[in-house]
């Protein structure tokens, strides 16, 4: 006899001190529940949540993953929908799993069809303790959140010691790392021009960390869609000497032809993108052969479900996944779970300077990071839950809708 749990109330939760994240909680009648979670413009997704998504989802089975995708994907306006319909629609796919996982009695892991292997390698991405995480979004002097004396001060220490944070990371396991040296020139031409000068500024991390560590330590390029191809160009060729792992969202993802044309002027892999969502927009992107690994965030891309089949279909292309961790700790919990399971993984994104603070601050459970590798507990579903701290701080706001 299948088992019918009904959707009875949904939740939506909003901290104050993480003013991007949008939190879901989705409760069924047999008194379980699923936490999910996503970042951007929080008061349109808790709206598409609280108004569309809840006419919808309150009152069915709770079970039925692949059909609600397909009926919230066309309530938000589209298959290839980037917006933040598609951020609350990842958002309650990720608590549904949450939930499926623990009405089966098995880690995530394990539902969507078992390990690949124990352990996933792990780089770290060289953010500082709130880079992106508050509205200025840039861990530096100035910001909200600047802890001068932490150790893990990351973006601040690859603009100063480059080779003094590889190696830092290189004592606790890493073996790759990410940064993103490019990003200061921007605001001069808004990416439309790079100087010689410049040029040489932004790759001399690369230069002094390979010289210092040779194959000790890849370092892959970050380049956030912000420069116009000709300067993307330059960038990948300035830094290529330096054997970098990888060049990540070297264009605007709005214009596949360009990634592709970007990928055909390097021998280093091409990455792409965060920001791009739905297997529809992937399909186009591995047809026009714009990429050689597959990025996308689970918490943007279309929740879990929608993660596998890309990453199935990027299978099908020889092309492996490299999930992206940075919008929260449920995310990065769902990250690991899928990295773990699908047979195309290459390497999993994390933060230790995340990890070591506000992940932590949220929930009770993440991802064990050690010695280069990422692994779960076998509890049942993600294997989390809220802290107390983040249930009964006075920042919180949670927003219910119920039968
Ligand atoms: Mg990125």
């Amino acid at each position: 006899m299948a088992k019918s749990p009904k959707i009875t109330k949904i939740e939506s939760f909003h901290h104050e001190a993480y003013p991007k994240l949008v939190i879901v909680k989705i409760h069924t009648d047999d008194g379980l529940y699923g936490l999910g979670e996503t970042s951007f413009s929080p008061e349109s997704v808790h709206a598409f949540i609280h108004a569309d998504a809840s006419e919808y989802l309150l009152g069915k089975d709770a079970s039925r993953l692949d059909w609600h995708w397909h009926r919230l994907a066309k309530i938000a306006g589209g298959m290839r929908s980037r917006g933040a319909e598609m951020r609350a629609l990842s958002a309650i796919d990720l608590a549904l799993w949450d939930l499926y996982g623990k009405r089966m009695g098995e880690p995530v892991y394990n539902v969507l069809g078992g390990l690949s292997r124990d352990r996933i390698k792990v780089y770290n991405t060289c953010a500082g303790y709130s880079y992106g995480v508050n509205t200025q979004g840039q861990a530096g002097p100035g910001s909200i959140d600047y802890r001068p004396d932490g150790p893990y001060e990351d973006l601040h220490a690859f603009m100063t010691d480059p080779v003094g944070l590889a190696r830092s990371l290189h004592a606790e396991g890493f073996r790759a790392m990410k940064i993103w040296p490019f990003d200061q020139f921007v605001t001069k031409t808004n990416g439309q021009h790079i100087s010689h000068e410049d040029l040489e500024k932004g790759t001399e991390p690369f230069r002094l960390i390979h010289e210092a560590m040779g194959d000790q330590m890849e370092v892959a390029v970050e380049m956030h869609q912000m420069w116009n191809l000709p300067s993307a160009i330059k960038i990948a060729q300035a830094v290529t000497p330096y054997k970098p792992m990888w060049f990540e969202d070297a264009v605007q993802m709005d214009n596949l032809d360009a990634l592709a044309q970007f990928r055909s002027t390097t021998n280093i892999p091409t990455i792409a993108s965060e920001g791009v969502a739905t297997r529809w927009s992937f399909r186009e992107m591995f047809v026009k052969q714009a990429v050689d690994i597959c990025m996308f965030d689970i918490g943007w891309v279309g929740g879990i479900s929608e993660a596998k089949r890309i990453a199935t279909m990027a299978e099908s292309f020889g092309i492996p996944i490299a999930p992206h961790d940075c919008v929260g700790p449920i995310v990065f919990m769902a990250d690991v779970h899928l990295s773990l399971n699908a047979t195309n993984t290459f390497i999993q994104e994390t933060v230790r300077a995340f990890n070591a603070t506000w992940y932590n601050d949220i929930v009770t459970a993440l991802p064990k990071v050690e010695n280069g590798y990422a692994s779960v507990s076998d509890d049942p579903g993600l294997g989390l839950d809220f802290t107390e701290k983040f249930l009964s701080s006075d920042q919180l706001t949670v927003r219910t809708t119920e039968l």
